[in-house]
């Protein structure tokens, strides 16, 4: 995959085309969709921050309770630093975790159930914070720090009542108005009866998954894509790279090359008339013009005169057709752009004679051979497609 994206130099140096940050985006978010090592060893260890919650009776979760719980500074995991090991090291990471500049106590959510699975004191489970945090002095006073919302809290006769052994002192006007608020949150909080849930993301509505996790890792990285090319199934993937590179203009033109290293000059080596950028090479140069002419033809197409492949590519999206129509359309403008690639480097290093009806008669038989063999919808012959290959539909 690095050898596909990026060329390297005569000195071992390569010429980076596409940030690292592009290609780990999601494909629908205008990238590769390959998981950056970093994120998923962060969702990795969300996950046991996770387990830590879900599983109650585990036998891990008691072992580090023990030698980690108490009274600690970051309530959300248990830790205490003065223990060095494999669970300092995770809660300490997970201590720093910012996903979009948020902490993961306020991704992690849960949602009230029978109260087993819940820190009273130190999740937050009732209004935004912890109640170690709502009500400090009931807190100093309780002796068991780790106790449950099953511990504190029961259901009795369809209310929701203090648990026996939970004694509310107070002598303290502070307490006195503490104790006053715990009996509110009686009166607003319900027990569903099933398990305690904890879920996931900004709004709480997501089901816990490491996918999912990682999904909210990229969203700051992707916040603004405008991603026109769209992936196309029957069409080989380095035929797709080709155009999601085209579309961000990371190709090795030779507009593109002489900004990163020294070549004798930018002429389309096609037409020798203008500089070649992505844009001339693949839309406006005479030669592909002459190509995409024959090719709209091909498909019975009377589209306008682009300038750019951004406008090509929005003609593309705004294509009045059935769904298979648009894949068959869109997979054509893939291979028309790589068969064009294609002869401007037979050009360039192999000192080839470029001719329009090659190119176009690559176009024709790669296409009916990719989608023969990719696209188990329909059945075509080849004597039809060369005439018109929407005569499937
Ligand atoms: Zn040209």
């Amino acid at each position: 995959m690095r050898k596909f994206l990026w060329t390297a130099g005569k000195d071992g140096r390569g010429v980076y085309w596409v940030s690292w940050d592009k290609v780990t985006r999601q494909k629908r978010l205008g990238g590769l969709g390959i998981s950056k090592m970093s994120e998923v060893n962060a969702a990795l260890l969300v996950k046991w921050a996770w387990r830590f919650k879900c599983e109650q009776n585990g036998l891990w979760r008691k072992v580090v309770l023990s030698i980690h719980g108490g009274r600690n500074k970051w309530e959300f995991l248990p830790i205490k630093k003065t223990i060095p090991g494999c669970w300092k090291s995770i809660a300490g990471f997970l201590e720093k975790l910012r996903i979009n500049d948020q902490t993961l106590i306020s991704l992690m959510t849960c949602r009230l159930g029978d109260g087993n699975c819940i820190s009273f004191w130190k999740d937050v489970w009732f209004g935004e914070r912890s109640l170690m945090h709502r009500w400090p002095i009931l807190f100093a006073a309780d002796n068991n720090k780790n106790s449950t919302v099953a511990d504190r809290i029961k259901q009795s006769e369809g209310l929701v009542v203090l648990n026996n052994d939970w004694n509310l002192n107070a002598t303290t006007v502070e307490a006195i108005s503490e104790v006053q608020d715990v009996r509110w949150m009686l009166t607003q909080v319900k027990f569903s009866g099933n398990k305690d849930v904890w879920m996931w993301g900004p709004n709480g509505d997501q089901t816990f998954s490491v996918a999912a996790v990682k999904d909210s890792m990229r969203k700051a990285v992707n916040a603004q894509v405008t991603q026109r090319m769209k992936w196309v199934s029957w069409v080989p993937l380095k035929v797709n790279i080709l155009l999601w590179r085209i579309e961000m203009d990371r190709v090795a033109t030779r507009l593109a090359l002489v900004k990163r290293i020294q070549i004798p000059d930018t002429l389309c080596p096609m037409c020798n008339v203008d500089a070649e950028s992505t844009s001339h090479l693949f839309v406006t140069c005479g030669f592909s013009y002459g190509v995409w002419s024959i090719i709209w033809a091909w498909c019975k197409l009377h589209p306008v005169n682009f300038n750019s492949i951004d406008e090509l590519l929005e003609w593309l999206g705004s294509l009045q057709m059935s769904t298979w129509g648009k894949r068959i359309i869109r997979g054509i403008v893939m291979v028309t752009c790589w068969a064009v690639w294609k002869e401007r480097n037979k050009k360039i290093f192999k000192n080839g004679s470029p001719k329009v009806v090659e190119v176009v008669a690559m176009v024709k038989s790669l296409s009916f051979l990719w989608f023969c063999h990719r696209s188990s919808r329909y059945k075509v012959e080849w004597n039809e497609w060369v005439k018109y290959p929407l005569y499937i539909l």
